[in-house]
């Protein structure tokens, strides 16, 4: 057995046999696959094969859509065939709100370049009779997916794979990983049979990998706790049943092909055809999470009873849309775990706080993802980043504060969730609240709808005093919600008077030492500022393209505070120690401490913003203590609000006169009484992100994940005003090669009259589609819908004329210069 290899792939299931297929056809020759038991023996034998390319997350897309083009080459270079399927895919919708969903979805389907048509509920019935249809509105179908046989899927890809120099090792488990600086030492132990469990044996070697990823499935809470790590993925159980043969399937089937896989989303369950009869899979309510712990030596390809009273509903409602299924009888079932993460994607990317170590876990479609994961995995370890921006899958998404409950848990709500309508401003209940500022119960009695960021609570917009708990779930739509006014009200507030926003959720490192200055200058594209000063800023990966935006605050000659996005505190934070440990040879010592939890945030906005402040501030001149003089834009100022001390930044997300108020997490509630008391003469009004989200896209102000990330570079992103070419940093030779090959801009929307874009949408210039969107909202000020994307670069020039597809048809758009609200910055940099 060979004990020295570039990169070691632990789990011999869909996932970790693609990921090895795909890291040898990127050129690494020396790959090897280690399989604890037999290949596929762990979700993926049971598993139904189904690809559904239906999915609402762009990156998500881009994987199933590489998996189904890819699993229909396999036989052609393997030999083998997966038993590949492509009977077309009904998605069935009961109401017009699934409908919008779909046409919702269809936006980044369109984007992705997945093909889709439309149906109504006659064509239904004319091709496939069997199918009810009185119920129906209407269905979107994949005419290009299908089902394949998971097992054989797995083979031919783990033949490629050998073909291609893979070494596959099974019955060994990897037991201990040992990082020695520039490789792994993985102890493996031979597995062998014992009284029909599957239990170590004596013998032990260790394999030194220089990389290794782990796609070990259920197992995935074992694999973490030997990695020292903690992982979000967590099994649920997943039943199928299959019914004996349909007379009436069969009698339908002597003159037509096989029907496509059903989708009755609102009924939430798929069925298919299966040797004359069907399959019925549904996702219903209560499926109990499994293996919190690990996996016991007793469980190898095993299922779980069946809990057929658990799916009655479903089943029923099978026979209501098959009528025929009434008289037909049970022949199987199946019921076995289903990997699962608190939202529903998988785990792929480098491990938190290890080098060369990457997940591929938590997978609940991993038959249809294995291709794509394994495609853009390996795009990025052997070139460093994939195509696609990943950042969504990362598993740093989950902070160091899940747990194995809160991990569970939110896994069955995922699970639940496959089939309830996904709502772009949904917000999920599972688990809540949990992580919540001092502030949160005085939010919550003034109205605060929140929603959740990171683990933390955050208000969304505030809603009615009296409002019933069900009302954000009530007010959600795919066009514009009951929390739309609102928003509308508040960002006029800030837009005319002044508005507070709890942004306490931003992610803060504090980055000192000897060695900080030299370093964060190499680890960002703009110049630092001076001390009491601020700047934005990137950090680029070593591709040129957005790794984190930064606020910089420099509080001393080797003090800096950054100030980064809420949603990924653990992202950031592991790129900037391991940049921040490399480097210290070269720059001397950096400190790098994430203090997050420890500083609350208060944003004030709004034309009134400094009356308001000049009330509380404590100082010798009150008057001109946030004069441009003493405190102008872009600056920050150790400051004090009545007994509090803050460190204000002149800054606002909005786009209005405003400061960013952090303070001491302890202090948070003398200083929301305090600012509230004096507010209430301004008519100061409490303000959420919605809102927000919405006034920064008339400024222009690029969102970190929407605008910002791994598929752009900052001059793609149009912000070579924050990029110092003068100086040499971290990307910059990458950047530069790469050019401007899309750009981003703003658009005024001439959209439908009750919907907003939700930044999802494909973009036409003529009908060649140029672009898509990466933000949507509605403009206050310009009172019409707004948008950011990007487009052919030859097409972002203001002025040009474009057009957006939202619910199925095409809606008049403007290019608008930069900033179109104020671009001038005379409201931001208003003296007083
Ligand atoms: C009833 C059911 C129906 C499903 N239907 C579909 C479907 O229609 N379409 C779809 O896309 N998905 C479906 N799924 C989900 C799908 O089965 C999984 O997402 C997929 O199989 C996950 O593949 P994997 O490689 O991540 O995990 P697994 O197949 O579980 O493979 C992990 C492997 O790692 C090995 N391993 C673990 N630890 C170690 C170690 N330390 N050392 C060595 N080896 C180790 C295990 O033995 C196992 O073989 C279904 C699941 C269920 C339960």
């Amino acid at each position: 057995m060979k004990t020295n290899v570039r990169a070691l792939v632990i789990g011999g299931g869909a996932i970790g046999t693609s990921v090895a297929y795909h890291l040898a056809r990127a050129g690494w020759d020396d790959v090897m696959l280690l399989e604890r038991d037999e290949l596929t023996s762990g979700s993926t034998w049971h598993a139904a094969g189904l690809l559904p390319l239906y999915n609402m997350s762009y990156a998500v897309s881009h994987i199933h859509d590489y998996s189904v083009k890819f699993y229909k080459t396999l036989e052609d270079e393997t030999g083998l065939n997966a038993g590949f399927s492509v009977v077309g895919n009904l998605r069935m919708a009961r109401t017009q709100d699934r409908m919008d969903e779909y046409m919702v979805y269809a936006s980044t389907a369109e984007t992705v370049g997945v093909h889709y048509e439309w149906m109504t509920p006659a064509q239904i019935k004319e091709s496939w009779p069997l199918v009810n249809t009185e119920d129906l509105k209407g269905a979107i179908y994949h005419p290009e997916d299908g089902y394949i046989n998971p097992a054989d899927l797995t083979m031919a890809m783990a033949k490629g794979a050998r073909q291609r120099g893979v070494t596959i090792e099974r019955k060994w488990q990897a037991d201990a990983f040992d990082w020695k600086g520039d490789h792994w030492d993985v102890t493996c132990t031979k597995m062998v049979e014992k009284g029909g469990n599957l239990v170590p044996g004596d013998e032990q070697v260790v394999i030194s990998a220089e990389h290794v990823v782990t796609a070990s499935g259920n197992h995935a809470q074992r694999t973490a706790r030997l990695l020292g790590i903690k992982s979000a993925a967590i099994p649920v159980e997943h039943q199928f049943i299959v019914t004996d043969a349909d007379p009436a399937l069969v009698a339908y089937r002597k003159d037509n092909p096989e029907h496509p896989v059903l989708r009755d989303a609102d009924a939430k369950w798929y069925v298919r055809e299966e040797r004359g009869g069907w399959i019925l899979g549904p996702y219903e309510l209560n499926a109990p999470a499994r293996f919190e712990y690990g996996v016991p030596d007793t469980f190898r390809a095993d299922l779980f009873p069946l809990d057929l009273e658990r799916i009655e509903e479903e089943y029923m409602s099978m026979i209501h849309r098959i009528p025929s299924t009434e008289e037909v009888g049970l022949k199987d079932d199946y019921n076995g775990p289903i990997c699962y993460t608190p939202d529903g994607n998988p785990l792929v990317g480098p491990a938190p706080g290890l080098r060369n170590m990457w997940l591929a876990e938590g997978f609940s479609f991993g038959i249809t993802a294995a291709g794509g994961t394994g495609y853009y995995l390996a795009q990025m370890m052997v070139e460093g980043e994939a195509e696609i921006d990943m950042a969504s899958l990362d598993p740093k998404r989950f902070g160091g504060w899940i747990t194995t409950e809160y991990s569970a848990r939110k896994s069955e709500e995922a699970y639940e969730h496959v089939y309830i309508l996904h709502h772009p401003d949904e917000e999920r209940e599972k688990c809540r609240p949990l992580r919540t500022a001092p502030s949160y119960d005085r939010l919550k009695a003034r109205g605060a709808q929140f929603g959740c960021v990171n683990g933390f609570e955050r208000p969304n917009y505030f809603g009615p005093l009296d409002a019933p708990d069900s009302f954000d779930h009530d007010a959600r739509s795919f066009r514009r919600g009951g929390w739309w006014d609102y928003a509308v009200d508040e960002a006029k507030a800030v837009r005319e008077g002044v508005g507070l926003l709890d942004a306490s959720a931003f992610t803060k490192h504090r980055v000192t030492g000897p060695g900080a200055t030299a370093f964060l200058d190499w680890f960002t594209c703009n110049k630092l500022p001076k001390v009491g000063r601020i700047n934005l800023t990137y950090a680029l990966t070593p591709q040129g393209t957005t790794r984190t935006e930064y606020t910089i605050v420099r509080l001393a000659e080797d003090e800096y505070y950054l100030v980064s996005s809420g949603a990924l505190t653990d992202y950031d934070g592991d790129f900037l120690r391991k940049c921040a440990e490399d480097k210290a040879g070269e720059f001397g010592y950096i400190a790098v401490e994430n203090v997050t939890t420890q500083y609350g945030v208060f944003a004030i906005a709004g034309p009134k913003s400094r009356d308001v402040l000049k009330e509380v501030i404590k100082d010798a001149e009150p008057e001109t203590a946030l004069s441009n003089k003493r405190f102008p834009w872009l600056s920050a100022r150790q400051i004090e609000l009545g007994m509090c001390p803050v460190n204000a930044i002149r800054v606002a997300y909005t786009g209005e006169l405003g400061w960013e108020l952090h303070h001491p997490i302890e202090m948070q509630n003398y200083l929301f009484d305090l600012l509230e008391a004096a507010g209430e003469k301004h008519g100061m009004k409490l303000v959420g992100a919605r809102a927000q989200n919405w006034l920064r896209q008339e400024k222009s102000y690029r969102a970190f994940g929407h605008e910002l990330g791994r598929d752009a570079t900052p001059l793609e992103a149009d912000l070579p005003r924050f990029v110092d070419l003068s100086k040499e940093f971290q990307g910059k030779a990458a950047m530069e090669e790469v050019g401007v090959r899309t750009k981003c801009c703003t658009l005024l929307i001439d959209g439908p009259e009750d919907a907003d874009p939700w930044g999802v949408e494909a973009l036409y210039h003529g009908d060649d589609r140029v672009g898509r969107l990466t933000s949507g909202g509605y403009s206050v000020h310009f009172g019409k819908s707004i948008g950011m994307g990007y487009v052919r670069p030859d097409l972002a020039e203001p002025g040009t004329r474009l057009k957006i597809r939202m619910f199925d048809q095409l809606w008049g758009a403007e290019v608008v210069v930069d900033s179109p609200y104020d671009p001038g910055n005379e409201t931001i940099r208003k003296d007083g």
